[in-house]
Parts: C-alpha cells; structure tokens; sequence
C-alpha cells in the first residue's frame, strides 16, 4: 500500500478489504521473474457496498469492515434445528439493507417434518420484495434455483450456525473448499483465529465469500431510522398514532395496532418488529 492508503488505517479499521476495487501500480520485472508480480495499491476506489462487524477496541465500539462490494446477503435460516426465527430473518434483512446488499431469504431443511407456513411466509416476504428460496441439502430441492441467484454476483453467506451454510454451499459446487470455522477450542473461534477473507470462484460465474469468524456474525448496529425503513408498512401506518412516541405496544388510538387488527399489516410482521426494538432496548 501506498503511504496515503496506509495513513487512512490510521483511523479506518479497514483501508483495504477483500472485494475493494483499487488502482495499482504494477513492477516491471526482468522477464525471469515475470511470474512474480507485484505492485503498490495506490488507491482505494469507493465502495459500493460493505460488510461490517462490530470490534471493540480500547472500549470502543468501532465497525470492522470485513469485504466491500459484495453484491447480496444470501441469510440462511431453517424450518427446524435450529427453529425457525423470523426475527433473526428480519435482523440480517436489516444489516444487508444498511451495507447496502441485497437480501435474499433461504429457508433450509424443507425435507425434516416442520411446522412452518411455506405459503404464508413467501406471502410475507413478497409483500417486502425479498426473493425466498426453500432448500434441502440432502435432496438438492432448490439448489438449482439458489445457483441462478448466484451467478455472475458476490455473495456473502449468514446465518445461524448449524442452519445448513455449509451443507448448501457444498450443494451448489460439490468440493467447494470453504473453511468451515469448526470450533476447535475453548475461545470459540475455532483454529484459524485470523480473519483472513477469501473470495472462492463458482464454476458457473460468480464469487462467495469466506471466512471463519464470519459464518455467525453479521448483525450491525441497529438504530431505528434503519429498522423503521425496512418495516416500511408499519413506519406508514404510525403516522396515524395519537402520539408521534408511540411504540405501538399499549398506547391508545395506534394506528399500527389498528392495521393489523384490521389486516393490512401482517401479525408477523408486527411481532418481528417488536421483538426487534426489545432487543435493541
Ligand atoms: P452451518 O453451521 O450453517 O454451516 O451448517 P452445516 O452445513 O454444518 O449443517 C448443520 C447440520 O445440519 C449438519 O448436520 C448437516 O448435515 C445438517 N443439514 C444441513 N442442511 C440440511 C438439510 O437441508 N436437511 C437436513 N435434514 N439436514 C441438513
Ligand atoms: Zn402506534
């Protein structure tokens, strides 16, 4: 790196990171060694979109920045073991909206005998834009249809541990090598602590992101303005509410209780966003 790419570290955690795109200056090598190439990153060109994680450093809370210009946020969740949260769903929807990805739902697991409402739940993310995808590592159900949103995009993977990242990415591209971050000691961070990213090539075109830490995290800061544009029906709906504080919880005359007592907001929806602010408070 350059001294003045260098400087920004500084006080960015993250001047460069896998995905950013940057102009370079390659070395001219004597023909004998042209097979090692090197160069100086003279600059960083602004990023599209970023994936962050919260660090804490000298007990401040600063956001890491693990790869930039990642196209979409594939959040895979199951119908079972571990159950199936629509809030942990709505979280990283969240996160993905703020770094600016796509979201994209994958509900994995299909095959195991479950209570979840398949119809209802594409009804509740098609009203929202999100594309919902149902897959069965073991039965390749909807492994074709996730590979054509793959293709030709960087992808991040998130989800729960044990929701089936893994399994699924093996699905796709049989051998697929990622570092699955198996959690090999007691500090939890499993064998490779440093975070090195990689971007592992699809043999149909595009690239998925890996790298051990990130499997489970991936849930950013959340503040309201973040969470109320992604709820974009219940952030209407409270202009109606007597009070500009309501919390839609017990206030009297709440427009957003009134809305989905009266349908036009979904009961899921409204729970998911509860349980949201809970856990920001
Ligand atoms: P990860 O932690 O998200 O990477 O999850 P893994 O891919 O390691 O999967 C966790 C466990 O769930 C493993 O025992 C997998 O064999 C199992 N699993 C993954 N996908 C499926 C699936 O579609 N159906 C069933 N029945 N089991 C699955
Ligand atoms: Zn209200």
């Amino acid at each position: 790196m350059r001294g003045s790419v260098k400087e920004k570290a500084e006080y960015e955690l993250s001047p460069v990171v896998v995905g950013d795109d940057v102009k370079v200056i390659v070395e001219e090598l004597p023909p004998s060694e042209s097979e090692l190439r090197s160069g100086v990153i003279t600059e960083v060109l602004p990023r599209r979109t970023h994936f962050a994680k919260k660090k804490t450093t000298l007990k401040k809370e600063r956001e890491q920045i693990i790869a930039a210009n990642i196209d979409q946020m594939i959040i895979v969740a199951s119908v079972k073991d571990p159950p199936f949260r629509m809030r942990l769903i709505d979280r990283f929807v969240i996160t993905a909206h703020q770094g600016g990805m796509t979201p994209v739902v994958v509900i994995n697991k299909i095959d195991l005998k479950h209570t979840v409402d398949i119809e209802r739940a594409k009804e509740i993310y098609r009203s929202v834009d999100i594309q919902l995808i149902f897959t069965s590592a073991p039965s390749l159900h909807g492994i074709e249809e996730l590979r054509a949103v793959l293709h030709d995009k960087e992808s991040v993977f998130v989800g729960q541990s044990g929701a089936g990242k893994s399994s699924l990415l093996n699905a796709i591209q049989p051998g697929l090598k990622l570092r699955t971050g198996k959690i090999s000691d007691k500090s939890g961070k499993g064998k490779h602590t440093t975070t090195v990213v990689e971007l592992f090539p699809l043999e149909f075109g595009g690239f998925v992101v890996d790298t051990p830490g990130l499997r489970a995290l991936g849930l950013a800061q959340l503040d309201k303005w973040s969470v109320d544009q992604f709820y974009s029906e219940i952030f209407e709906a409270s202009h109606g509410c007597r009070f500009s504080d309501c919390r839609h919880k017990n206030e009297p005359d709440c427009a957003v209780k009134k809305a989905v007592k009266e349908g036009s907001i979904f009961p899921e929806r409204y729970n998911s966003y509860m349980k949201i602010f809970d856990d920001i408070d």
